[in-house]
């Protein structure tokens, strides 16, 4: 270490400058300082969870328990979903160094019989997006009192994914221009409804379904209340991303511990 650091974030920063080959002159320039603080996060996007890999959408316990301890060790703060709505609303001054956001998509099983007992003790916040209508429903769903067990955890947060999951751009394209606007509002209207009767919190969070969105899909989101929404696109969250179309970042087997750790570590590496 040729400086020493303040704070461990700074520490990993420097050496990160020193790894990439940067000049000393660059660390004590105004830009160099402005990058300490935080005012992005990487969002990750997760689905089911197994012992083997079934489907694109699943990844491995033995993965999961590398992405836990590259998480950790890592120094990175696992925040709610609300928290970076509210930076992003102005209603939070800062968000802590290296925040990360927890999705998990779909309501599939094993999210409570698999995910839960892994992260039990990690505490970390988790946004759960559901689709009411497979639950109680399809046999590869929760049903609503899993769902209820999950948030009495004080550990998830449960928001909407549309009624039935469809895929919006495609149905715009299949549908006249006003059986479509009806057809839309109402998935995320009867999410939202739904999913606030049986779990007795707002809903204010929406994420899109296979991430297809469009302008007009945003502009009606925010219509219908919806604070912000999720996309999928493999990148950190920055200031200059669209409020209904926050970028998550795909969470799938062949990216392991080693790999999200470069993520975090690249993310946050150059501030902003
Ligand atoms: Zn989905």
């Amino acid at each position: 270490m040729l400086l020493a650091p303040d704070t461990p974030r700074q520490s990993r920063r420097i050496w990160l400058q020193q790894a990439a080959g940067l000049s000393a002159l660059s660390l004590i320039s105004p830009w160099a300082r402005a990058t300490a603080s935080s005012s992005q996060a990487l969002i990750l996007c997760y689905h089911r969870f197994a012992d083997t890999v079934a489907d694109s959408m699943t990844v491995r316990k033995t993965t999961f328990t590398d992405h836990i301890k590259a998480i950790t060790e890592s120094g990175a703060h696992v925040i709610p979903l609300a928290d970076l709505v509210a930076f992003r609303q102005g209603k939070l001054k800062q968000l802590p160094p290296r925040a990360v956001v927890i999705t998990v998509d779909d309501g599939h099983r094993s999210v409570i019989e698999v995910m839960a007992p892994m992260v039990r003790q990690t505490r970390w916040p988790i946004t759960l997006f559901i689709y009411p209508s497979a639950i109680s429903n399809a046999s590869y769903a929760m049903r609503w009192e899993h769902l209820q067990q999950l948030q009495a955890t004080g550990q998830y947060n449960i928001q909407s994914h549309t009624y039935w999951h469809p895929n919006l751009v495609k149905e715009r394209k299949q549908q006249s221009p006003a059986e479509f606007e009806r057809f839309a509002r109402n998935q995320l209207k009867r999410s939202k409804a739904v999913l606030e009767q049986r779990m007795g919190k707002p809903v204010s969070y929406l994420a899109w379904p296979f991430g297809m969105f469009d302008e007009g899909l945003m502009e009606m989101a925010a219509s219908e209340g919806y604070q912000a929404s999720l996309a999928l696109e493999n990148k950190a969250c920055t200031a200059s991303d669209p409020m209904q179309a926050l970028p998550r970042h795909l969470m799938v087997d062949a990216l392991g511990g080693q790999r999200l750790r470069q993520l975090i570590d690249s993310a946050f590496s150059t501030g902003a």
